[in-house]
């Protein structure tokens, strides 16, 4: 009897902690089909609910016990959060967009080659179905591989809630590891990312252990350069290498109005350190992340840099 007692306490630690294939709790559904409902919903149960958009983060942390929300909000069926549109000086990404939608789009590839080169990264095919960009944002994770290439583009999001609209630069958009700006009763509705003019060169790396798993660490740059081929304009910005993604100021700072040559930006590449403060995890050693955060840093401005030569 004793043993038949402890096989299932060891039984319940094993289900609710490994096997993820159960959500062990009780909640709530809805399905709003509109921005409007779901801020209602929102308000209604404020803190209690959480929203659903591709469940590809929410619904392992779910079957891990990481949240226990009473409430689910599932915004995938709210059909105006589901668009990109080129609106003249800027494209626009609905919040459920799927990560696989953003991948197939020409202007996406075109003109945001550093996103393209993030969403193409990330899980495989399948995840890539369901998942969406507004949810990887808010997920909040400091690998989350849209956030350096949306960081470098001074990409903007639109937060809706009971009190109206607001816009938010996507740097400023995450607070901490799984904290963002975003209040109980507000969700994320809209990824703004302005056109560059065409002297602008991008570019995105990622280092993983599989082509599955979260970056050791992700790199974005975007640059402009003039015709004597110095650098006017610069954007660096990493993943996985501070409790947030990050900006890498001492790089830009160390290449803005110097000419781009390969001895300049070695240099200059090494400077990262002094913006990142990489921690010993499952996936990496902190040493590791900064030697590599060096090295891919250079990598990802000359790969930007032969994109603005056409090469
Ligand atoms: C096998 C596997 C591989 C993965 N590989 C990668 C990878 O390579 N790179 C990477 O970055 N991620 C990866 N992920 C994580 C995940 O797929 C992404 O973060 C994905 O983009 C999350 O989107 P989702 O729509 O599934 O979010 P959900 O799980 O639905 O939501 C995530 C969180 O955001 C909140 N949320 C979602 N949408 C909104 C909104 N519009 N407004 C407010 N809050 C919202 C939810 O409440 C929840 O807290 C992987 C996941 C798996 C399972």
């Amino acid at each position: 009897m004793r043993g038949m007692v402890e096989f299932k306490v060891k039984a319940a630690h094993y289900i609710n902690k490994i096997n993820t294939h159960i959500i062990p709790v009780r909640f709530e559904y809805y399905e709003p089909k509109t921005i409007e409902e779901a801020v209602e919903l929102l308000a209604k149960y404020k803190g209690e609910a959480k929203i659903l958009a591709g469940g590809t983060d929410l619904l392992v942390a779910m079957k891990q016990r990481l949240v226990e929300p009473k409430i689910i909000i599932n915004i995938k069926k709210i059909k105006e959060l589901r668009f990109i549109e080129d609106r003249g000086d800027y494209l626009a990404i609905g919040a459920t967009t799927r990560l696989r939608e953003i991948e197939k789009n020409p202007i996406v590839k075109e003109r945001f080659p550093a996103l393209y080169e993030a969403v193409k990264a990330m899980a495989g095919t399948q995840i890539r179905n369901m998942a969406t960009i507004g949810g990887n944002l808010c997920n909040a994770s400091p690998a989350a591989d849209t956030a350096p290439p949306l960081i470098v583009y001074e990409a903007k999001v639109k937060i809706v809630g009971p009190r109206g609209e607001r816009i938010v630069p996507v740097e400023k958009f995450f607070k901490w590891v799984k904290k963002t700006v975003l209040e109980p009763d507000e969700l994320l509705a809209e990824i703004i990312i302005p056109y560059h003019p065409p002297n602008t060169g991008s570019a995105f790396i990622k280092i993983a252990r599989t082509a599955m798993d979260l970056a050791k660490v992700n790199v974005a740059v975007a640059l402009r350069v003039d015709d004597n081929n110095v650098i006017e304009w610069i954007r660096v910005a990493l993943g996985s290498v501070a409790p947030t993604p990050v900006r890498a100021p001492s790089v830009e700072k160390a290449l803005e109005g110097k000419e781009f040559k390969l001895e300049t930006i070695e240099e200059a590449s090494k400077l990262v350190v002094n913006d990142i403060s990489p921690i010993t995890d499952i996936r990496s050693t902190a040493e590791y992340r900064r030697e590599v955060s060096k090295v891919i840093v250079r990598d990802a401005l000359i790969r930007a840099y032969n994109r603005i030569k056409g090469r």
